[in-house]
């Protein structure tokens, strides 16, 4: 008998990825477009499907063969009844994708939110393999989580638990997107960390950051970062550090919640600036009194990067099968 396929698709606010995935976790094929902006639901389920035949057809695949489909989007999901609660990014809450997508395509469709995907990616086939207890942190624009917990990935009442950035550090703290002061989200992020960069150039702390980032601020790439890392840039090194200490401070508290074996760090920051990183938030945990005898906890970068989230999909996809 012919083998059979599903695919997985990561939703994401300027664009939407397919891939093609076998039984066993391999990604075997690729389609990708720009998400609608600014459009209907059925504008962005157009380009959804659309990616779906795509990545079948390409591979010279017959739709029968087809298996399940899984999705990931950025929002809050119903995990019982598949339905986008919320979406601030993109226009799909309350639209019925997964179900739009059984009808279409014949076969079973399972939806869940973006980064909670993206750390059942990790457990089936990337940095959490194996591993019945871990925390998955994504620092990006904001700062995404994930927990699996006993092997399973942890949802909560809603299916919006582990929204791990907007652990408060400090109630007094700096403005987050979220409308709190204070969160991990705040300190950690892409977002927080160019702010900080930004004042710190108003302010007149000696950096090369200005020409490094070719001549503007608006928009500061990890890659830029990590260079500025390597000439000792001391505006950004010590923008940098305490954000990686604030990560390591949130991940003590998390870990309190959560006995985790391993942190997965992941995102644009953690791929280029880890090396420096990572041994802060180590350090931290580290130095928890709380838990300094049970022992160390082990920190480790994410294996899967943008593949995570299909691959989380089509996780989601096998187990509701
Ligand atoms: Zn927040």
């Amino acid at each position: 008998m012919a083998k059979k396929f599903f695919v997985g698709v990561d939703v994401g606010g300027t664009k939407i990825a397919a891939g093609l995935v076998t039984p066993r976790g391999e990604i075997i094929g690729w389609e990708k477009a720009s998400t609608p902006r600014a459009k209907s639901a059925g504008e962005v389920m157009k380009v959804i499907v659309r990616a779906v035949r795509d990545v079948i057809s390409d591979a010279g695949l017959k739709p029968r063969r087809l298996r399940g489909i899984g999705i990931g989007v950025p929002g809050l999901v119903d995990a019982k009844t598949g339905k986008v609660l919320v979406a601030p990014n993109i226009p799909i809450a309350g639209y019925p994708i997964a179900a739009e997508l059984e009808r279409r395509f014949g076969v079973p469709a399972a939806i869940g939110n973006d980064v909670n995907l993206g750390v059942l990616g990790e457990s089936w086939r990337g940095s959490g393999r194996g591993v019945d207890d871990f925390v998955g942190i994504f620092p990006g624009t904001g700062v995404g989580g994930g927990v699996v917990s006993g092997g399973r990935l942890l949802l909560g009442a809603n299916g919006a638990a582990a929204e791990l950035g907007h652990v408060v550090l400090d109630p007094a703290g700096p403005k987050c997107g979220c409308g709190a002061r204070g969160c991990l989200e705040a300190y950690a992020s892409r977002t927080a960390i160019e702010r900080d960069i930004r004042a710190g150039v108003k302010a007149g702390e000696k950096t090369d950051i200005v020409a490094l980032n070719g001549g503007g601020l608006e928009q500061i790439k990890s890659k830029v970062l990590a260079r500025a890392l390597r000439h000792r840039d001391p505006l950004v090194t010590r923008v940098l550090r305490a954000a990686a200490e604030r990560l390591g401070d949130g991940c003590v508290s998390i870990r309190h919640c959560f006995d985790p074996e391993l942190f997965v760090l992941g995102g644009g920051v953690i791929e280029a600036c880890g090396d420096f990183i990572l041994p802060i938030v180590k350090r931290r945990l580290a130095a928890d009194p709380l838990f300094k005898k049970i022992g160390p906890c082990k920190v480790t970068r994410s294996r899967l990067g943008d593949d995570a989230v299909v691959l989380g999909a089509v996780a989601l996809a096998r187990e509701r099968r």
